[in-house]
């Protein structure tokens, strides 16, 4: 069987299909490698959120058609939201590349890879892993995304994930449960839940409280020692969520909450809704309920429309609110999202300026917060050697999700008192120097 090597490109949720691809082709008898130079068969599973993400999926599949044309590839298959977008033209444009896999049909990629299927007609995605499902982690050991649901069906103007990803759809309830407990049994000691908008978990089940219920009884599992959860929609944060977070030890207390902006007429052309005064109410209700908790969001600038003013009144609000980590992100004006069509586009060196700006207060804000650390011990997720040097290890904090929020270096590790070596996946006390 020929050997298969896989991109995965984008966020959690991608990875996880990749992890279903590589987990199918598996069971079908297929090798995997992680070196491109080494595969008969390569699978890019491409990312289209924005116009950066675009450039990058197609920068990667010209990258690894070069390994058909002077390596050991024979086929080259694309998959993931780029397909959604661009199927037929990817193998117009690109005569290396032998079949399209859509993000609804991570299930045929056996068909893609055995040749015996080039491209399906397009259809509103559906699919669904489940716990069965064979899946192959890339993450190491010690740390797992779990996707509860898939889809999305807010109207944010300025995304087009509905349409790449299809409408929301819930996974079982008892399927997750299952499939936390396994990785536990396999050796993850932390999974973060994933989804379009983890909150809205069960709705479309009929299940009431669907998110609280589920963390609840995932908290009981003896596996885990922390369970997180990513992509918390602001209307969705509910007090029975923010209580269940507070009463679990095993529940991170950690909220990653995306705003998008906080400027009231910007929300409102963005077709969020809501405004910065509300944000600040939500986030001081997060605080109160839940001591000591992190938090993390993520902005637009340069959203059509956007005055001085609505900037101004952003930066103001992220110096009032304290995030712990936040992320900002240029407008992108991505042709079939529905705010293409408004007028008033921002310049993007405007744009860009007003990211940096942005980014800049928010770098002050996280060093003050950072600063109240040293000197105080904590509980920390040992990740093992750090890739910047063997001298160094790195760990997490509860408040750090993985790979987007901050980490530590620990210099020293010292055995513990039975002299056993601490490994990845150890929960460690560290001391902030
Ligand atoms: S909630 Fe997130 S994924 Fe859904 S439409 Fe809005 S930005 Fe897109």
């Amino acid at each position: 069987m020929p050997k298969v090597g896989f991109v995965s490109l984008g966020c959690p949720k991608n990875l996880v299909d990749s992890e279903v691809m590589m987990g199918l082709l598996a069971r079908g008898g297929y090798e995997l490698t992680p070196r491109a130079d080494e595969a008969e068969v390569l699978v890019v599973n491409t990312c289209s959120f924005i116009a950066p993400a675009q450039q990058e999926s197609v920068d990667t599949i010209l990258e690894m058609a070069e390994y058909k044309r002077f390596g050991r590839a024979r086929r080259l298959i694309v998959a993931g939201c780029l397909v959604e977008r661009y199927r037929e033209q990817i193998l117009e444009q690109v005569p290396e590349v032998d079949a399209v896999v859509g993000t609804g049909e991570v299930e045929r990629i056996l068909e893609a890879v055995g040749g015996e299927l080039r491209i399906l007609p397009a259809q509103p995605p559906a699919f669904l892993y489940h716990d069965l499902t064979p899946r192959i982690l890339s993450t190491p050991r010690h740390q797992a995304y779990l996707k509860i649901a898939e889809g999305c069906d807010h109207p944010c103007s300025f995304c087009i994930i509905p349409q790449l990803r299809g409408a929301f759809r819930s996974r079982r309830f008892e399927s997750v449960v299952r499939e936390a407990q396994n990785l536990g049994r396999a050796g993850a000691r932390e999974v973060t839940l994933v989804g379009q908008d983890t909150t809205s978990y069960g709705e479309d089940l009929g299940l009431r409280d669907g998110l609280p219920r589920l963390l609840e009884r995932l908290a009981q599992l003896d596996e885990l020692y922390w369970v997180r959860f990513l992509y918390a929609y602001p209307n969705r944060v509910t007090p029975r969520l923010l209580e269940t977070i507070a009463k679990y030890p095993k529940l991170a207390r950690y909220l990653d909450m995306p705003l998008q902006h906080a400027s009231r007429s910007v929300l409102a052309r963005m077709k969020r809704g809501s405004s910065g005064d509300a944000f600040l109410k939500l986030l001081e209700r997060i605080r109160a309920t839940i001591s000591g908790v992190a938090l993390r969001t993520s902005f637009i600038v340069g959203f059509p429309g956007e005055t001085k003013a609505d900037f101004r009144e952003l930066c103001d609000f992220v110096r009032a609110a304290d995030f712990d980590w936040m992320g900002v992100f240029c407008y992108s004006d991505v042709d079939n999202a529905q705010s293409f069509a408004l007028g008033s586009k921002v310049n993007e060196e405007v744009a860009a300026e007003r990211r940096n700006r942005l980014m800049a207060t928010q770098k002050e804000i996280s060093a003050r917060k950072l600063k109240t650390r040293v000197g105080k011990r904590f509980p920390a997720l040992l990740e093992g050697p750090s890739k910047e040097s063997d001298l160094v290890w790195e760990a997490r904090l509860e408040g750090m999700a993985p790979e987007i929020d901050g980490k530590l270096y620990l210099t020293d590790i010292e055995a513990s008192a039975d002299r056993r070596v601490a490994q990845a996946g150890d929960i460690v006390t560290v001391e902030v120097t």
